[in-house]
């Protein structure tokens, strides 16, 4: 029985467009993240705390928890919660760090 994903699968995509529409325009249609290769113009709804962060994904799936992002920046953010979220479930799930090498016998 798999016990990731189920949650983010109950968001209806119709819920999902509505929310990114009113984020945009809540923004002005501007990205708020402004990195390196910001264009500007925000065409995407960006989670501020990424969805893997939170207990209960449902909670992440809110207009407060949501900004108008760019492509390159929703990308280039994305890329790097992939690193950050593997990281934090590590901590979550006590996992002991991996052994230094130099230790092993
Ligand atoms: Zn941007």
């Amino acid at each position: 029985m798999s016990w990731d994903n189920t949650n983010r699968a109950r968001t209806s995509s119709r819920e999902h467009v509505a929310r990114r529409k009113r984020v945009l325009a809540r923004d002005g249609h501007r990205c708020q993240i402004r990195g390196p290769r910001c264009i500007g113009t925000a065409n995407y709804c960006d989670h501020i705390r990424n969805v893997a962060s939170f207990a209960n994904p449902a909670d992440a799936e809110t207009d407060e928890n949501c900004q108008a992002a760019c492509k390159p920046c929703h990308d280039q953010k994305s890329a790097g919660e992939g690193v950050s979220a593997r990281a934090t479930n590590r901590a979550r799930l006590k996992l002991p760090p991996e052994p230094h090498p130099g230790l092993l016998r």
